[in-house]
């Protein structure tokens, strides 16, 4: 590739810019919540039809899949998106402030559907790939697994993949750099319950009966010694309480026969995933027996940790580096605890999740609070990114 083709191929780019911004702040204005995205799917349909892009509309309800093919090379890639947005109360001012009520786009989707879509055109007005490109926009990425509707719905059997990409910006990360990692880069999000039961009784009287709330305070203690104490010191792993409850706040005389403990808990290697929830369990157990207690305790997976393939990585560190300069790719990201359900697309395809930056922000705009916003500034660089993978992936043979 020459000098002038890439700056050609950004030229053209760049002058999408000022119609995909229109696109990302309507989204914004019009935020729409998990399995409900029917106005964005229509845009998002929409303009694919428009660029001469196949559509397939209804997977996982109101997910979107727009096909490309070129050439006669059978190998194929999704490139993925999320629509979704959070019941959040928008903040901003500007007039592309939110207006529907207490629901917000505060974590960017509506930059990444556009980022997508300007892609989406770029390549479906160029031949610089051979092979088969699937635009895949899906629903209910915050917390409703709409990846794993599609998936169930028969995605990668319509649209088989040999490979799948996620990008999600991000502030912390300096404006439209790019930032990945290879293995483990989101955690798994998972929730642990556990109900002490006892007799209860008179508080002036503990001796008559058997007190939940003695095995309930050992518990939230130990369980602070499970990532310590069992997790491999070079793996991770967080355990958080976040709700107890027991008793009544009018009735303080009186010991109470049930506490409800409950919380959260993250990992990055399935290793460690089945030992947080080996050992909460264990621990609830023997302490409660301890207390002549009995104890019902839960684990219920949510989203799996988020694993990045090798092979993968590396195409999206060259494709980044090429797409924006060298400089201003970092492909060696720190792992963040959060967690997102493209996890399960690369459960079942061999891919890549990677950051774009958002730009050093102060704390209140960070993603899900209720001042952020997607910054328009990044969409031409996060667009190239996809055309640069796209062609690295169907690379033509002369090229
Ligand atoms: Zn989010
Ligand atoms: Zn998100």
């Amino acid at each position: 590739m020459t000098d002038m083709e890439s700056e050609t191929r950004r030229a053209r780019i760049e002058s999408y810019e000022a119609e995909l911004t229109a696109i990302r702040r309507d989204i914004h204005k019009h935020p729409e919540m998990a399995y409900e995205e029917n106005r964005t799917a229509d845009i998002v349909a929409r303009n694919l039809e428009a660029w001469g892009i196949e559509v397939d509309r209804g997977l996982g309800k109101t997910g979107v899949v727009g096909t490309l093919r070129r050439g006669d090379s059978n190998r194929a890639i999704g490139l993925r998106a999320d629509m979704d947005a959070l019941y959040i109360h928008e903040k901003n001012t500007f007039a592309h402030k939110s207006v529907h009520e207490g629901q917000m786009h505060a974590c960017g989707h509506d930059g990444h559907t556009t980022m997508l879509l300007g892609a989406a055109r770029y390549l479906a007005e160029s031949d610089e790939f051979n092979g088969t490109l699937h635009f895949i926009f899906q629903p209910a990425e915050e917390g409703l697994a709409g990846a794993k509707a599609m998936i169930d719905d028969g995605l990668f059997e319509k649209f088989p993949c040999d490979a799948v990409y996620g990008l999600h910006n991000m502030p912390g990360i300096e404006k439209g750099h790019i930032g990945l990692r290879h293995g483990p880069t989101l955690a798994a999000s998972d929730r642990w319950t556990a109900i002490f039961r006892g007799t209860g009784g008179h508080g002036s009287m503990p001796h008559k009966g058997t007190d939940p709330t003695m095995p309930a305070a050992q518990f939230t203690m130990a369980l602070q010694t499970i990532v310590s104490r069992n997790v491999d010191p070079l793996q991770t792993g967080v355990i958080s309480l976040g709700h107890i409850a027991a008793g009544d706040i009018g009735s303080l005389n009186i010991i109470p026969s049930e506490v409800f403990i409950g919380g959260t808990a993250r990992s990055f290697v399935p290793q460690v995933r089945e030992l947080l929830e080996k050992r909460l369990a264990e621990m609830a157990d023997a302490i409660a027996r301890a207390h002549g207690c009995t104890v019902e305790s839960t684990y219920t997976h949510g989203y799996p940790a988020t694993v990045n393939w090798d092979e993968q990585t590396d195409i999206a560190i060259a494709a980044a580096q090429e797409a924006i300069g060298t400089a201003n790719v970092n492909p060696n990201l720190n792992p963040l605890p959060g967690g997102e359900d493209f996890a399960f697309m690369l459960e079942q395809v061999p891919g890549c999740y990677a950051f774009i930056g958002n730009g050093i922000t102060e704390s209140d705009e960070f993603i899900h609070a209720p001042r952020y916003d997607f910054d328009d500034g990044i969409i031409a660089n996060g667009v190239s990114y996809w055309v640069a993978l796209a062609r690295k992936e169907l690379a033509k043979r002369d090229d």
